[in-house]
């Protein structure tokens, strides 16, 4: 395989937050990402980047009248034992369209989106929905992911890629997302920390660590078929600052391109993904480390003849094979 620059980001504003910050905490991130979205999609153009834009089912609406039209029935909804996952608790407090609640809808963005050239429209599920979370069924995901096919349709979006949040991924799910006719997912960093350590502080020290330190391999990889739906996993998260370990950022920088060009000269893919309120804040200091990325994948470009891809043209050459 030629060798592949994958890029996704997780297109969510405040729905993935929301059980686990607050809107006055938060908001200056989701309003800062959506500030720094047409600064990226001019970088993308710039260096010819093909990225994938999961985007959370609720942003495509264009009123609360809209959305709540796509809801699924009272019962298909997910179920969570934790009632504090469920996103439908949110919509009482939001507003009821883009301009009242930035935080929440996007028709705007998503439209800004696709019209830049190479640029998908995905999934991150209709509600920003838990697959392994207890309570919910796999009846409820499938009426989930049926209502993100079903507004995006309405706006001439056909979905075929999906990130699950919080990368939770099982194979009973997968099926589900096969049978609807999606052909790429992006699963979770397959390296040892993410398979063996099941303690997550513990889990957690070390994904921190290997941000800086090459603690697990390069994360480069030949994507498998799964019965019809390619698994494009990520190989790294690009980390925002962090400010106990400011002093690392150049290791931080360093380790990406290392990973880089251990995809290139191997021709593998290597899939780098992010959240875009992850650069809501310092905007211009992300945006010149992602700058800077982008001008090393332009020189592997030249010399490896790298390529960028979004993940439906991956899984599509992968296919049609
Ligand atoms: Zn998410």
């Amino acid at each position: 395989m030629q060798a592949t620059l994958i890029i996704s980001l997780d297109f969510e504003l405040f729905w993935g937050m929301q059980d686990c910050s607050t809107l006055e905490k938060y908001q200056d991130n989701v309003l800062g990402g959506r500030k720094a979205i047409p600064k990226l999609l001019e970088m993308f153009q710039k260096h010819n980047i093909h990225a994938t834009w999961a985007t959370v089912g609720f942003q495509f609406a264009q009123s609360f009248d809209e959305v709540q039209k796509y809801f699924p029935k009272e019962k298909l909804r997910p179920a969570y034992k934790n009632r504090k996952l469920s996103t439908y608790n949110c919509f009482p407090y939001i507003g009821k369209s883009e301009d009242e609640a930035l935080c929440f809808y996007a028709p705007s963005l998503i439209k800004k989106i696709a019209q830049y050239d190479g640029q998908e429209i995905a999934s991150h599920t209709f509600s920003h929905y838990y697959c392994k979370e207890p309570g919910q069924t796999l009846e409820q995901f499938r009426a989930d992911m049926t209502a993100a096919i079903n507004i995006a349709e309405k706006y001439g979006y056909e979905l075929t890629s999906v990130v699950l949040p919080r990368n939770q991924c099982t194979s009973r799910y997968i099926t589900i997302l096969r049978e609807l006719g999606f052909t790429a997912y992006r699963d979770e960093e397959n390296d040892w920390i993410h398979k063996k350590i099941s303690f997550r502080p513990l889990m957690r020290i070390l994904r921190l660590m290997d941000v800086y330190v090459p603690l697990t391999g390069q994360g480069g990889y030949v994507p498998e078929n799964e019965n019809g739906i390619i698994n494009l996993m990520g190989s790294r998260m690009y980390k925002p600052f962090f400010w106990p370990l400011s002093i690392l950022e150049r290791m931080k920088v360093h380790r990406i391109k290392k990973q880089m060009l251990h995809a290139a000269k191997r021709g593998l893919v290597f899939h780098l993904w992010w959240h875009p309120h992850n650069i809501g804040i310092m905007t211009e200091y992300h945006l010149k480390q992602l700058e800077e990325i982008l001008c090393y994948y332009d020189e592997l470009r030249e010399k490896y003849n790298m390529r960028s891809m979004n993940m439906r043209e991956a899984a599509e050459e992968i296919l049609n094979g």
